[in-house]
């Protein structure tokens, strides 16, 4: 299997016959019947048995949707028990026998992909992993959607590879295209680009600006770095308010939270003298 795999989404090429999804479905046994989709879920296609899917755009753009396998996944960082994996080669895949479906990865994806499999009574998270099996066993030597679309709007090698395709692509048609390949580096940058004729904001929760080309988890560690400090911080704080507390009452003449003394014990050495009392013990 080549390192760094990535696939390009030509959306000007793109003729919406979806015959990516139904060769992705074959690949991947999964149900050729959609899910009805859940109330509120995203209209974008996308669900348990669906793991790519094409979003048609008002002004007869077609934009195939998919796992964008991030370089920095923000899902892999999310899942408490490493049921997401960034793979060494570059695609990210999902364990499900680790998943305890929290669905943290859910939230976390800045592209909105994980789907849930509300429909089983064992569910699971579901996304597209690039075929990495298959490609990793030479059962294939491209993904199945890049091989089944009769319009070569998607195409496969390494992430170097389609980069330099892209930009090719770019400044022979300069017209058609805008100066722009998406995935470059929103959020540090993903093994799926795009290029396209419309802008691609829709393929985020978020707008670029919004997003960044910061890796997400990067953004969670800098939050997360911070929590020992503020927790010491506010351990010795709490000491220094005893610590004067404490002071206070002892200038006062009477005894401090924390004296051991028999009068501040006194209340404690009462109740248990009953206590044993009461269980006939001897004081
Ligand atoms: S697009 Fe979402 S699900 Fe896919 S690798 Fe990135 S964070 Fe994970
Ligand atoms: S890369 Fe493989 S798993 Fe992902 S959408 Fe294409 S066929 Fe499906
Ligand atoms: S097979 Fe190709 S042309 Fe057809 S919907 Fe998929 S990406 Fe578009």
């Amino acid at each position: 299997m080549i390192e760094h795999p990535a696939i390009l989404n030509d959306v000007t090429l793109c003729i919406g016959c979806e015959e990516c999804v139904a060769a992705c479905k074959r690949t991947h046994g999964l149900a050729l019947e959609d899910q009805a989709p859940r109330e509120g879920a995203s209209p974008d296609g996308l669900n348990a048995t669906r793991w790519t899917s094409v979003v048609r755009l008002p002004n007869h753009a077609n934009v195939r949707k998919q796992c964008r396998h991030c370089a920095d996944p923000a899902c892999v960082s999310a899942c408490p028990v490493g049921a997401l994996q960034k793979t060494p080669e570059g695609p990210v895949v999902y364990d499900k026998s680790k998943c305890m479906g929290c669905r943290y990865c859910m939230m976390s994806c800045p592209f909105g992909i994980p789907r849930y499999d509300w429909g089983s009574l064992t569910p699971s998270v579901r996304k597209c992993v690039m075929c990495y099996d298959e490609l990793r066993s030479g059962r294939l030597d491209r993904p199945a959607c890049v091989s089944a679309c009769p319009a070569k709007a998607t195409a496969f090698g390494t992430r170097a590879e389609m980069l330099a395709e892209a930009g090719r692509r770019i400044a022979e048609r300069p017209k058609l295209y805008l100066p722009r390949i998406w995935g470059v580096d929103e959020v540090g940058g993903t093994s799926v680009l795009y290029v396209s004729h419309v802008d691609l904001a829709m393929l985020g929760w978020r707008p670029p600006s919004v997003l960044g080309d910061k890796p997400l988890p990067e953004r969670t560690w800098d939050a997360l770095r911070q929590v020992p400090f503020e927790f010491f911080g506010m351990g010795a704080l709490m000491t220094g308010v005893w610590w004067i507390i404490d002071r206070r009452q002892r200038l006062a003449g009477g005894t401090g939270p924390g004296d051991e003394s028999p009068g501040r014990g006194a209340a404690g050495s009462a109740s248990g003298s009953a206590d044993a009392a009461g269980k006939g013990e001897p004081s």
